[in-house]
């Protein structure tokens, strides 16, 4: 970088004109990023890095060298292990390079998402593309959000709005009081429904939990009964809630017969794809998604199974001029007194709002992420993404089968997308009771994290414990899930050799 930092010296204003700011950033994300992430876990060196950026607000700057300095030796080596090809915790993973530099890109010049520019019109057909890539049908319309979470947010906004204007309630503007309302969902559900519940004002009770069947789905025939009964106590049925592979286990809800329920009691049938709705690209699996098209609204997470860096996800809705009355800030002289008419002659980019996502969703200002999920899906195309999903989908078949292979491991559950339930049991000639086994695979699964490069997180089937891969990382090869076995089968042998000790 060019300019002295002196470490007496205050930098001045900012003068740099934009181009020679943006020329700046080559060099200096080089300087950062350039060598790589660290080879260490955060945790080994953890006192360095702290005593060196554990500090007071400074005075004076130290100016831009030495920052990017900092970042480069004290901040970048010392980051998140999401990215390893060994990292199998929870449903992340790290970006691949593409959406990287249209982040970057979006950061440096996307700006806002709105006036007319190609950042807005990729936000338009990266969302077009997204819900062609997914199977949904083609009258489907989206918005961005920074993920998951407010996705699921948006869709239930949509629900509600629909379940109360029909009985003549604007909730967005009058609340929610008029009615008792329900929102139905499998005991799997992501907890995210519940805080959207919550945040609507429909309250996290209103959430009922509808129990799975032995494959972790939702089970139809008590959804029935629950809306029924509900009925007849004149609750209103809000939404119906149908996950398309699960967080904890990959597991997609029978959408069809879901779906069909939620049409017969007049309630908005809601698909959380956040994981799992990229996997109708994997023909072997695709006919589990029978009934999408009965969706009203669908959300997908591009930071899941796509790889984009996280704070990106899209929620589908068959009529957004719903979201615009659920989220609309009413107008505002501040935005719309020029651009917020319809102009058949723009000129200038500034003259044209475009579509008004700022007002169908809980953003104004906002990154334009379409282009992130424009930049992968140009990269790979859909059958680029096909690939990616169906060796994920192998990489999982191959543990299943490693797992029945060995009678000292167990898998708790089929895996039907990329997500393995398994467990170390042991010699089957001397059980272990339930609370044994629970402990004894809670110490495999740190010993795992503490002296492998295999990173599971763990969740629980039926109440037992269960270590839990799940492959969504490009860079995770057929050799690794095998070496993974292998240390599962070791470390649980050493263990449990101790324990009966
Ligand atoms: C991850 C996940 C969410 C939450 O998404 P975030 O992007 O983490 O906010 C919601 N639903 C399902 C099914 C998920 O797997």
């Amino acid at each position: 970088m060019t300019g002295a930092s002196g470490s007496s010296e205050v930098p001045g204003p900012r003068t740099d004109g934009v181009a020679e700011a943006l020329s700046r950033v080559g060099e200096a994300v080089d300087l950062v990023l350039g060598r790589g992430p660290g080879t260490l876990d955060a945790v080994d060196e953890r006192e360095r890095w702290t005593a060196g950026l554990a500090a007071p607000l400074p005075l004076r700057g130290i100016g831009a060298d030495a920052t990017l300095d900092e970042l480069a030796t004290l901040v970048v080596p010392y980051g998140t292990r999401l990215a390893d090809p060994g990292f199998w915790g929870w449903i992340t993973t790290g970006p691949t390079t593409l959406p990287l530099a249209a982040a970057a890109a979006a950061s440096a010049v996307g700006g806002q998402r709105y006036t007319v520019t190609a950042f807005n019109l990729l936000e338009e057909q990266a969302l077009d593309w997204l819900r062609d890539l997914c199977g949904l049908p083609e009258a489907m319309k989206g918005v961005w959000s920074s993920g998951g979470s407010v996705a699921n947010l948006v869709a239930l906004g949509a629900a509600r709005q629909h379940a109360y204007e029909q009985r003549g309630i604007d909730p967005a503007a009058d609340g929610t009081a008029a009615l008792v309302p329900a929102v139905y969902a499998s005991a799997e559900v992501h907890h995210t429904v519940q805080r959207a519940a919550g945040v609507l004002g429909l309250g996290r009770r209103a959430v009922r939990l509808v129990p799975v069947d032995e494959r972790g789905r939702l089970d139809v025939a008590e959804l029935r009964r629950m809306l029924a009964a509900d009925a007849a106590d004149g609750i209103t049925p809000v939404a119906v809630v149908a996950t398309a592979g699960t967080t904890s286990a990959g597991a997609i809800d029978p959408l069809r017969a879901a779906g069909e329920a939620a049409r017969e009691h007049g309630a908005w049938f809601h698909v959380d794809g956040a994981y799992g709705l990229p996997g109708i690209l994997d023909d072997r699996v695709a006919d589990r998604y029978d009934g999408l098209e009965l969706a009203d609204s669908a959300i997908v997470d591009p930071h899941k199974w796509l790889n984009a860096p996280v704070g990106v996800a899209a929620t589908f809705v068959r009529d957004r001029s719903l979201l615009h009355r659920a989220f609309t800030q009413e107008p505002a002289d501040y935005l719309e007194s020029i651009a917020g008419e319809a102009h058949d002659d723009v000129a200038v980019s500034i003259e044209a709002m475009g579509v008004p996502y700022q007002d169908m969703a809980l953003e104004l200002s906002s990154p334009p992420r379409g282009v992130v999920v424009w930049s992968i899906l140009r990269e790979l195309g859909r059958e680029g993404v096909r690939a990616r999903v169906r060796a994920d989908n192998d990489l999982a078949a191959r543990l299943a089968a490693a797992v029945r292979a060995d009678e000292r491991l167990e898998l708790l559950l089929e895996p039907e997308l990329s997500i393995v339930l398994l467990r170390y049991v042991g010699d089957p000639a001397s059980p272990r009771d339930a609370a044994a086994l629970d402990r004894l695979n809670l110490d495999l699964l740190q010993r795992l994290h503490r002296e492998t490069p295999w990173l599971p997180s763990d969740t629980r089937v039926r109440g037992a414990v269960a270590l839990r891969p799940c492959f969504i990382n490009p860079r995770t090869t057929p050799e690794m899930v095998d070496a993974f076995a292998a240390a599962v089968r070791h470390l649980g042998d050493e263990l449990a050799s101790v324990a009966g000790s």
